[in-house]
């Protein structure tokens, strides 16, 4: 996510003689966990008034309690639990024992790992679409408020308020983005974000266990996984390791001072990736970029601290285990500490071995993203252990190739460049591809709402190497410039009760959104039955006056991609090409099945783009 700075109280940070009032025994977390995972560790964290004042006492065939820690707050326990390959399914009894008090007991539960095909993992087959959860359709109006949480009242003419969407409308709405040709569901954090303001955006968690009540419950979303299984589609989950909200639960009540990166007095991160990759940066700079708070609502969790790591780790393979999610986009991954990433990585890949993982990396240089990628050339002393990362690089090359003007390395020489770049990441098709998303200007406004670029930026997002990700909306020509960034998140039309229109219909669309859905919809579901677009191998061509070409292929058959960015419209001569179109006489123009007659000279609209896929 961007920077996004809110002039709100600031956060009282842990005394180390303060804590707060809380029930007896408060919780215990993860609520319950599986047997026969391979790492056979866990860690419970619980928190209760004065728990640390009792001790604790448990039996269970197979699994051993192997130390109880306790910590500044006197108000948690962290257990170390060793749950052998030998452990059955069952529960037992946590007990709390305090000489004079009554006990306290927490039934603790071990489940039966399913193992149905889950985890599928998201590849350069599928297509992702982004959404955010609260604007995207309103399935339940039941959901919308609560009054027993900080932001009380749904209100749709506040682009900063919460405006009813929810799992349930995003249920609702699987066929309409399967027709699309949409074969994965990236959705913006769902889990609850009990803040005061601006709750919507979900990028600040206050309880890491709990679906947010207005998106639905922990057993909607695992039903609406299991929904989109069922229709062949997969699901991403969007996680946040660097920070959490300052309404979260832990942070109102710390286990430790060392819980969260502390500072004298407020300090935001300075938001410069170079002081990460910089081999000459300053200390100082690491330090803010890494341990500087992201917002004054967003509380900046010290990866180093050991209970943390355990926390965030298992909490998210908690989730893979029981929502069966396929994959894990992590936000802003950059400003996590990279050693604890890497071994984040590694336990998760350790369960899953087909679990996709992709990080938010936003920077125009392939060097600084592949920076941050597993087994690139930069080498940067250790392996991060991340497959993906968002290829920002390639989006603002294609803004470049569409709107700048052509030169040595402007206009579409940018992206022939960038491409020709690949070589510093260890698997460029792991990487997404994207146009947009819920921080940026929208696709059709960065281009100008100029049509004929669209359809090229969306023929560039779905041809070129790596998984395309689109953005909710994108698809019926939504718009707006990312600031403030509330203008790119409007609710999607007819996603809400009383909407005029409704735009997942073709009745509710213009002819020209119409038009652009059955572009998008047209490559998509021809991306998704060729594997050349897929999986193939790419070649390009150094562009000439402004034309770019080039070729996704493989065994199977060969894609001719072929853009003018030239004022003027153009015939092209292939004999250039002779590498990759050797034997081939003849093409299908993709987008409108017409056949080529020849393909020894081809026409090329001005500022146009063709598909041709080549036939002998
Ligand atoms: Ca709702």
């Amino acid at each position: 996510m961007k920077i996004r700075i809110y002039i709100i109280t600031c956060l009282l940070l842990l005394s180390a003689t303060v804590f707060a009032q809380v029930p007896a025994l408060e919780r215990v977390e993860p609520m319950f966990w599986w047997v026969g995972m391979k790492n056979t560790k866990l860690q419970l964290i619980v928190h209760g008034n004065n728990i640390a004042g009792r001790t604790v006492k448990m039996n269970y065939a197979g699994v051993k309690l192997v130390q109880v820690h306790k910590v500044e707050n006197p108000n948690y326990l962290f257990l170390d639990l060793d749950i052998s390959h030998a452990a059955k399914p069952g529960s037992f009894a946590i007990s709390f024992i305090k000489a004079g008090d009554k006990n306290l007991t927490y039934t603790y539960n071990l489940l039966k790992r399913d193992h149905a095909i889950r985890a599928q993992g998201v590849t350069d087959k599928d297509f992702i679409y982004l959404i955010m959860p609260d604007r995207f359709s309103n399935g339940d109006p039941s959901n919308d408020s609560f009054a027993n949480m900080r932001e009380t009242r749904v209100n749709r003419d506040s682009m900063y308020s919460r405006h009813g969407g929810d799992i349930q409308g995003l249920m609702n709405h699987l066929d309409y983005l399967k027709d699309l040709g949409v074969t994965t569901i990236w959705m913006t954090p769902e889990i609850e974000n009990d803040e005061p303001h601006a709750s919507y955006h979900g990028y600040a968690v206050t309880d890491h266990y709990k679906t947010d009540p207005r998106y639905g419950t922990n057993e909607l979303y695992k039903q609406y996984v299991e929904k989109c299984h069922a229709m062949g589609l997969k699901v991403i989950k969007d996680l946040v390791h660097n920070h959490v909200g300052t309404e979260h639960w832990f942070i109102r009540d710390m286990p430790m001072k060392s819980w969260v990166h502390q500072w004298p007095k407020y300090t935001n991160s300075n938001f410069r990736y170079g002081a990460v990759t910089d081999p000459h940066a300053a200390a100082s700079d690491t330090k803010q970029m890494l341990d500087g708070w992201f917002d004054r609502h967003m509380a900046d969790m010290n990866q180093n601290n050991p209970y943390v790591q355990n926390y965030l780790t298992q909490n998210h393979i908690w989730w893979i285990e029981y929502a069966g999610v396929d994959g894990f986009r992590l936000d802003t991954y950059p400003y996590n500490d990279a050693p604890y990433m890497a071994d984040w990585a590694q336990k998760v890949k350790a369960e899953y071995p087909h679990f996709s993982i992709f990080g938010e990396v936003l920077d125009q240089a392939p060097v600084n993203e592949a920076y941050f990628e597993e087994g690139n050339t930069v080498n940067r002393g250790f392996d991060t252990h991340l497959p993906g990362i968002t290829d920002a690089a390639v989006k603002d090359a294609i803004a470049e190739a569409l709107n700048g003007k052509d030169g040595w390395d402007g206009g579409v020489n940018r992206l022939y460049g960038i491409l020709a770049q690949d070589f510093v990441y260890h698997d460029p098709t792991k990487n997404v591809v994207f146009l947009d998303n819920h921080d940026m200007d929208r696709f059709f406004s960065v281009v100008d709402e100029d049509f004929n670029k669209y359809k090229v930026g969306m023929t560039m997002l779905l041809t070129l190497r790596g998984i395309p990700q689109t953005y909710y909306g994108d698809e019926i020509l939504m718009k707006n410039r990312s600031r403030p960034d509330g203008l790119v998140r409007s609710d999607f039309p007819g996603g809400f009760p009383g909407d005029k229109v409704d735009k997942f219909t073709a009745a509710g669309r213009t002819d020209r959104e119409n038009e652009a859905f059955n572009y998008v919809r047209t490559l998509a579901n021809y991306r998704k039955n060729t594997t050349a677009l897929q999986t193939g191998k790419m070649m390009e061509y150094i562009p000439q006056k402004g034309i770019f070409v080039y070729f996704r292929y493989d065994a199977k058959s060969t894609v001719m991609v072929i853009y003018n960015s030239g004022d003027k419209d153009a015939t092209l001569t292939t004999d250039r090409f002779v590498e990759r179109m050797a034997g081939f006489t003849k093409a299908k123009n993709v987008m409108t099945g017409e056949q080529l007659p020849a393909i020894t000279n081809i026409n090329i609209n001005s500022k146009g783009a063709l598909v041709l896929e080549l036939a002998k």
